[in-house]
């Protein structure tokens, strides 16, 4: 059967697992050429404020653009990349090559949007995950506060022992960070007692079943609450409907990501829409004046 790789991608899974399994070590070997090959691309998708539906931020999403089969999707390699330990170069092409494009619409648009960057569980424990970091900022000019990094709930704290310090060590650096897909790990409630987080990102399992399962409603309301009163933030992943987005706001939550404002979308396009909310502000003040 065809694995879906998500919406943009091209369904390239086709046939038995022998063949899969022939297709990964194919893949794995390319994906090893695919950074000097210059296959590699981010494309960012934005974060809207929940109540003025603004731009406020975007998230950086990584993209392999295969010569023979097209867009592939992190949801795929980025588990090949972990395997094979390649995630830990293109993370770090990831996050240099976002910090250089976000500090570019900076200068360009001085907009203050946040960029969201993720950061696999593997990179997470590297010792020098930090001087990474702090020389991506300092190559790019992008202020400290502008980034976020979000780390997903997939690794157990006590198994990984750089884990803690190395978060403590990105807020001294001043850089945010975001718990990822919030709700699915198997440890939720100890993530946010330990780790020094400033935001949660609601799964967007639970997002999709507003309006279709009143526990996962409840879920949500809950966990809005809840980031709340721990002072953290709280963005909805995987916003798709106008009940969906009509449901977070009457409950609070900061901010949407999500199809129904925009899909992640290539540099030069996500620059095009940054261009047109700058004509669209600069309209709407030149009638005002
Ligand atoms: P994530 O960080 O939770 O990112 C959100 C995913 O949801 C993205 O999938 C995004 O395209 C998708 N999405 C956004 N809005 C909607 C919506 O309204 N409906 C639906 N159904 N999906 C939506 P994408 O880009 O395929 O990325 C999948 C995952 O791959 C990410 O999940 C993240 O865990 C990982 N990933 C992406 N880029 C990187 C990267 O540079 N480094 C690492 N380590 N992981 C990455
Ligand atoms: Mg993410
Ligand atoms: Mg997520
Ligand atoms: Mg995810």
């Amino acid at each position: 059967a065809a694995k879906s790789l998500g919406r943009n991608n091209y369904q390239i899974f086709e046939g038995s697992a022998e063949q899969s399994t022939q297709q990964n070590l194919a893949l794995k070997s390319g994906l090893r050429h695919a950074e000097h090959k210059g296959e590699l691309r981010v494309f960012y998708q934005p974060q809207v404020d929940a109540v003025t539906e603004d731009i406020v931020g975007m998230e950086a999403l990584v993209r392999w653009e295969h010569p023979e089969l097209g867009f592939i999707g992190p949801g795929f390699f980025i588990p090949l990349a972990e395997e094979t330990g390649l995630i830990v170069s293109i993370g770090e092409w990831v996050l240099r090559a976002a910090c250089r494009h976000a500090q570019e619409w900076e200068r360009r648009f001085g907009l203050g949007l946040r960029l969201g960057v993720n950061l696999s569980a593997v990179q997470l424990m590297q010792p020098n995950l930090l001087e990474v970091v702090a020389s991506a900022l300092e190559e790019s000019g992008l202020e400290p506060a502008l980034l976020e990094m979000e780390i997903t709930e997939s690794i157990s704290i006590k198994a990984a022992p750089n884990l803690v310090e190395n978060l403590q060590g990105l807020h001294r650096l001043g850089v945010r960070i975001a718990i990822d897909d919030f709700g699915t790990g198997a440890a939720s409630l100890d993530y946010l007692r330990k780790l020094p987080a400033d935001r949660i990102k609601i799964d967007q399992s639970f997002v999709r079943n507003i309006g279709v399962d009143p526990d996962d409603e409840a879920i949500v309301r809950a966990t809005i609450e809840m980031a709340h009163r721990l002072k953290r933030g709280v963005v909805a992943e995987g916003v798709e409907t106008e009940q969906h987005m009509e449901f977070l706001r009457a409950n609070h939550c900061d901010e949407l990501q999500g199809y129904l404002f925009c899909r992640p979308l290539p540099q030069p396009a996500f620059e095009k829409l940054l261009l047109e909310r700058q004509r669209l502000l600069a309209g709407v003040s030149d009638t005002a004046a």
